[in-house]
């Protein structure tokens, strides 16, 4: 059963590795490297604890983070400026603006004050657009999209023709992540997005190939719904009396797949590495 598994955090430390090289490059060369900026609107516990696993990460890496709490009552305009301010302050390398935000604060329009060159976690219509409309590689990718493709890539497996099915069309996970998968790097696999309503989520599933679940619902796949010998990614993360599972139930699902990923220790270990990627990235392209 163990070598179905793919394991976030052996891919996780590969990315670290990298990282850390350059990290003490840019010291080293530059003796200065900003700080990341993440902003929390609001009182939301999970963005807290979000927050300071990330922080985490940043301290083992070496780079400064800064959490900024914001009333919830801000106004458009006071965000929109507040972020301005970060875009123009050259002690900032990269800001985090933490989801959800306010009812009466307009999402897309903000993040899209986001600078290109800090938008670390590849959110603004710009960054997000480079991804479908360029004839070069993007710069920056989302972050849990690619963390997805890092998985897939560790299998070694080759996408072309797949029947790729993602279950969630998410801003965060299924959009972009369909975007990435038909990108000709990757000699096209066939990419289905189904969702809530999708009339027949079981005849997508029982086909899929590759089947990559992105629905916030604690163990919602299992194996009467998967194909035999198929690879099942989990993206979901999920609280469930005191411990934290995906929307796959893992125990019942690996006996029928041939790879895939835990939770924790898969997708959600690599996440934040790629986004420390990220912001090293745009660091180097803006100096
Ligand atoms: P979301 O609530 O924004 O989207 C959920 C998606 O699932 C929607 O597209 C919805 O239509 C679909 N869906 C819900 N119920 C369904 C059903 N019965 N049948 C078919 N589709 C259904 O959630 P999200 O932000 O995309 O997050 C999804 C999960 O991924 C959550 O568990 C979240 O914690 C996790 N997540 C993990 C990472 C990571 O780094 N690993 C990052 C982001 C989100």
């Amino acid at each position: 059963m163990r070598n179905k598994i793919i394991d976030g955090k052996e891919i996780a430390s590969r990315i670290k590795k990298e990282i850390v090289s350059e990290i003490s490059l840019i010291k080293k060369e530059r003796k200065f490297l900003p700080k990341l900026v993440s902003l929390i609107v609001g009182d939301i516990p999970q963005t807290v604890s979000y927050c300071n696993s990330q922080r985490k990460v940043c301290l083992e890496l070496g780079i400064e983070f800064e959490i900024i709490k914001l009333n919830e009552n801000i106004s458009q305009q006071q965000l929109a400026n507040k972020i301005e301010k970060l875009n123009g302050d050259n002690l900032v390398g990269g800001i985090i603006l933490n989801l959800p935000l306010p009812s009466h604060i307009k999402q897309y329009e903000v993040q899209n004050k986001i600078s290109q060159l800090k938008d670390v976690e590849c959110v603004t219509s710009r960054n997000l657009g480079e991804l479908i409309y360029t004839d070069k590689e993007p710069k920056i990718y989302p972050c849990t999209a690619q963390a997805v493709v890092e998985c897939l890539r560790k299998t070694r497996v080759s996408l072309k023709g797949k029947e790729i099915v993602i279950v969630g069309h998410s801003e965060i996970v299924g959009k972009p992540l369909s975007m990435l998968l038909l990108k000709s790097k990757f000699n096209s696999p066939t990419v289905t997005v189904c969702h809530i309503s999708t009339r027949d989520l079981l005849f997508h599933t029982k086909r899929a190939e590759i089947l990559i679940v992105a629905v916030g619902k604690p163990n919602f796949v299992n194996s009467s719904m998967i194909k035999k010998g198929s690879i099942i990614i989990d993206v979901g993360i999920n609280k469930l009396n005191d411990s934290i599972v995906g929307d796959v139930n893992f125990n019942d699902v690996i006996k029928k797949a041939s790879k895939i990923t835990p939770v924790p220790g898969g997708v959600g270990a690599i996440t934040s590495y790629l986004l420390i990627k990220n912001f090293i990235t745009l660091c180097k392209i803006r100096d």
